[in-house]
């Protein structure tokens, strides 16, 4: 399958060429040529067997197609099961069972696997580089790290992401370089966007990104949705709806996909925090990017969520029929702490905050008298927000053995000032 831009003016492209690309030339994003046609779909017994079977459309004809189920093989090598809650026909998927205890572990794996393959038929290594807030910057760690052919260069604003995260950032040193940043999370990203498009410096270290636009990470986002819902029909016959936390609608737009290839998935509800452009648009006004704001949901802190370009293309661009295929609502920082408190109280439950602003909207969407069975995606173990969820239940989380390993490992990351010219001569070192 070729892949095209949502802006419509960069050449068609193979799978392999647009997952080394990452961002298409004209500055849009990646999407299948043909939009995806519903067929039915047959459970394969295990997630990476699951992965395979869906990816696989996307995969014919490219240089990657022979090596798709080592690919899977390697990316889901994690559970993502599929959890009753206490409220009947209410579920949560969990997603954070991966290395760095969050759902962006999955596509930061697969898109590793991919260019680590893509790499071998290349002499020259080529370099990663990657702003993060957070998050995503440990889970690109985390997967690229003892990749052959590849080095990875992490910078992230010093002093303001939490301890735990910046020592998950600089605990896994060989081919992974973090850099502390004497400046914010925006210096950072200004600092990688213009090595990005510096052709000089490119002649010499090859440089490509692993953010969450890649094709690399998007797609197989959709192994863990397919897997839950052909389980989950063949055990009880009925589909599972979704409530998916959102901040760059990456996450959400794999739900998306994979229902529109036929799996057994209903309804898809999209929760954001407060930062409530998609809310507005869904609610009939425009769409219009803000600045973002922080949240206890940080990882979902976004303005312009960038995979809304590919919503619009999966719609046709026609936005009302896109209005009224979901449901999306936002959730305050008061709504998400009394959330998580309460449930913890109630049933034992806890939730990340992320998780807390989906629970939230499930609960309200029962209350309205919704039907069915749903499952709330759990995109980050509760341990990695400590600071934020230990004092509303009162007690400590246990911290999962995989993220506990990179704990205690030693950290190190270089101070770098908030300059290109900085980062310029670090890549070239
Ligand atoms: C990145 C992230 C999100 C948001 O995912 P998108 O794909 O950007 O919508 C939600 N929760 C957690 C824990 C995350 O790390």
């Amino acid at each position: 399958m070729q892949f095209v831009s949502t802006r419509h003016a960069a050449p068609a492209a193979t799978l392999s060429a647009a997952i080394a690309a990452g961002l298409a030339p004209d500055g849009g994003l990646y999407v299948p040529q043909q939009r995806p046609q519903a067929q039915r779909w047959q459970a394969q017994g295990s997630l990476a067997r699951n992965a395979e079977a869906v990816l696989a459309p996307f995969f014919a004809g490219d240089a990657l197609a022979p090596h798709l189920a080592a690919l899977c093989a390697e990316a889901f090598n994690f559970p993502a099961p599929l959890r009753a809650l206490a409220t009947p026909g209410d579920h949560v998927l969990e997603l954070f069972h991966g290395p760095t205890a969050a759902f962006k572990d999955f596509g930061a794996r697969f898109l590793a696997a991919s260019l680590a393959q893509l790499q071998r038929d290349r002499a020259r290594p080529l370099t990663i580089v990657v702003a993060t807030s957070g998050d995503t910057g440990a889970a690109v760690a985390a997967a690229f790290h003892r990749q052959p052919g590849i080095r990875v260069v992490v910078l992230y604003p010093d002093g303001r992401v939490s301890p735990r995260q910046a020592h998950q950032l600089g605990c896994f040193g060989d081919n992974i370089h973090a850099l502390r940043v004497a400046g914010s999370f925006d210096d950072c990203q200004a600092m990688v966007k213009q090595a990005l498009s510096d052709r000089e410096l490119q002649a010499e270290v090859p440089l490509s990104s692993a953010n969450s636009i890649s094709l690399g990470r998007w797609l197989p986002q959709m192994s863990y949705y397919a897997d839950a819902a052909l389980a989950h029909h063949e055990a009880t016959g009925e589909v599972l709806n979704l409530v998916v936390p959102t901040g760059n609608l990456g996450n959400a737009m794999a739900a998306v996909l994979a229902r529109a290839m036929g799996l057994p998935l209903g309804q898809i509800a999209l929760a954001t925090n407060a930062n409530d452009v998609l809310p507005r648009f869904f609610h009939g006004g425009g769409y219009r990017p803000l600045r973002s704001v922080a949240t206890l949901a940080n990882a979902m802190d976004v303005g312009a969520p960038s995979n809304f370009e590919r919503l619009r293309w999966l719609y046709e661009e026609d936005d009302d029929a896109l209005r009224a295929a979901f449901r999306v609502e936002a959730v305050d920082d008061a709504a998400i702490r009394e959330l998580i408190a309460r449930r913890h109280a109630a049933a034992g439950e806890v939730f990340c905050p992320h998780t807390a602003t989906a629970v939230k909207l499930l609960e309200q969407l029962r209350a309205e008298g919704v039907q069915g069975h749903w499952a709330v995606a759990a995109t980050a173990h509760p341990a990695k927000f400590e600071s934020v969820v230990e004092p509303l239940i009162g007690r400590p989380i246990e911290v999962p053995p995989a993220l506990s390993a990179l704990l205690e490992r030693p950290a190190h990351a270089e101070p770098c000032p908030p300059h290109y010219a900085a980062l310029r001569e670090f890549l070239l070192s």
